[in-house]
């Protein structure tokens, strides 16, 4: 499309896309989609949209509005990027860039989250008068619809209009008109001091960049902790942490958000000052950091400063020979650790490794012992988490697929136990029948006694070779089927005169 509109500054794109809309007075969606993105399926998502790159294909190329600038400057996108790890935030955008639906919104825990999300638009009244006197029209901004955000940065609070934020199924974009109604009566309370506003604002205004590992955030809050003397031997106290966000944040503003702070064990404020298993919200980030930081921190210093955490056992621990590099002692750390968290270290020597273990044996030997003890506890504790159940029906089902893969072969070695578990590649399990007691009777039921596999040779060599009783001599038929008089079991026998063989 010629001159398409620019997004003005804040902008959701799902707004610019609307405003086209009425620049070129489509008034179907579909035809709408068909124009901008030559795709009906198109969902009209506010935060977090797909199909950006057919936005950006636009602009010409001066304008400098490239996809990922889109995702950045006009989306909730960043709102979520710096707490995901590298590979989901590569993942993501790649998704928003390209085609997708509503698959960002689940990726990213927006629809997991125990943030409170927001439901339908928000907006300003009194931005709306600026952006009538200053562009001449209206215009969806971001921070408006961000949830826990609930004023306006330069005005008071924001209100609530009737159209619903998130509807997957939604192909209309929805241009902000004049017509358009607040709900929500504005109470007269004071604003707050906008502390989630301005963090928000913040993080919307941040550049694309490389997100810290979930680790990286997990030891860069247990260093902040101990920088503000909330831990005792290493450890966090819950409770002074709880009476440093809690003299932060009013408790009923947490509530409001979603996330209030109890002293319930499962509380999202201990798991959060924990080894980081999963992302946290930006909401979350920013009630810890403004508890355990104090005013003055901004995303733009904390980010860097995350990004440079090492493992705390290189810290705690760090006793390497000092004519060692850097970066040698770091590539050795990395590769024995790779190798250490597959295979356990017992297995990690004796499977080709032992050099690099004699080589961090001389050199970095506390990193190694406590690095090897760390995994070797980990093995334990899985062991004893077997679900012999689970493993059970796992192993039933293996098994009945070898019999339905083989039920019309007659080649095959004798159908044993053994002959199933080696198939079915768990010939481990054969030691550990008695816990599997659905494939033991499967076995016991199934498995070929040596009278049945002598029968299927012998109708094997009747079939291969065309064998017919009183033309062939016994002697041939035995030597075509492999058997010999002498083993030949009783039941064998009565099946060979069965079928008319007079042995
Ligand atoms: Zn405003």
């Amino acid at each position: 499309m010629l001159n398409f509109p620019v997004p003005y500054p804040d902008e959701l794109l799902y707004s610019t896309v609307a405003r086209a809309g009425v620049h070129f007075g489509i008034t179907s969606p579909k035809q709408l989609l068909d124009e901008v993105f030559n795709d009906r399926k198109v969902v009209a998502t506010a935060d977090l949209p797909s199909h950006i790159e057919a936005i950006a294909q636009q602009y010409p190329i001066s304008l400098g509005l490239t996809a990922e600038t889109l995702a950045y400057k006009h989306t909730l996108f960043p709102l979520y990027a710096p707490f995901i790890p590298e590979s989901r935030r590569l993942r993501n955008l790649d998704s928003m860039i390209r085609r997708t639906k509503g698959a960002v919104h689940l990726a990213l825990g927006v629809v997991t989250s125990r943030i409170r999300q927001r439901h339908h638009f928000h907006l300003c009244p009194e931005c709306l008068e600026e952006q009538l006197s200053k562009y001449g029209e209206y215009y969806w901004a971001r921070q408006w619809q961000v949830a826990g955000c609930k004023y306006c940065l330069k005005h008071a609070e924001l209100c609530s209009t009737q159209y619903e934020l998130h509807n997957y199924h939604r192909h209309t974009f929805i241009a902000l008109a004049p017509t358009m109604t607040c709900l929500s009566s504005q109470s007269n309370s004071p604003p707050l001091d906008k502390l989630i506003e301005k963090r928000v604002r913040e993080l919307l205004d941040l550049s694309p960049s490389q997100s810290p590992s979930l680790e990286q955030w997990s030891n860069f809050y247990r260093r902040t902790a101990q920088d503000a003397h909330i831990t005792k031997k290493s450890k966090i106290i819950y409770n002074d942490l709880k009476h440093k966000i809690l003299s932060c944040w009013p408790a009923h503003q947490l509530t409001q958000l979603g996330i209030p702070v109890t002293d319930n064990q499962s509380n999202w404020l201990r798991f959060f000052m924990r080894k980081h298993r999963k992302t946290f919200s930006y909401l979350q980030h920013i009630v810890v950091l403004e508890s355990l930081l104090g005013p003055e921190w901004i995303f733009k210093e904390v980010l860097p400063q995350v990004k440079k955490q090492t493992p705390l056992v290189t810290i705690s621990y760090y006793s390497p020979s000092k004519n060692i590099s850097q970066t040698t002692l770091h590539s050795k750390r990395e590769a024995w650790l790779k190798i250490v968290e597959n295979k356990g270290s017992r297995k990690a020597r004796l499977s080709g490794s032992d050099h690099l273990y004699s080589w961090l044996y001389r050199n970095d030997r506390c990193w190694l012992k406590r690095i090897n003890k760390k995994y070797r506890k980990t093995t334990c504790s899985e062991n004893r988490r077997v679900d012999w159940h689970e493993r059970d029906k796992q192993t039933l089902e293996k098994l009945k697929t070898v019999q339905q893969d083989h039920a019309n072969k007659l080649n095959s070695p004798r159908r044993s136990k053994n002959w199933y578990f080696a198939q079915a590649e768990c010939r481990h399990m054969a030691q550990k029948m008695d816990m599997l007691p659905l494939s033991a009777a499967f076995l016991e039921n199934n498995n070929e006694d040596v009278a049945s596999y002598q029968m299927r040779r012998i109708i094997r060599a009747i079939q291969g070779h065309d064998l017919q009783p009183g033309e062939t001599p016994n002697w041939e038929l035995l030597r075509l089927s492999g058997l010999s008089e002498q083993r030949m079991k009783k039941r064998t026998r009565q099946f060979l005169q069965h079928l008319g063989w007079s042995v």
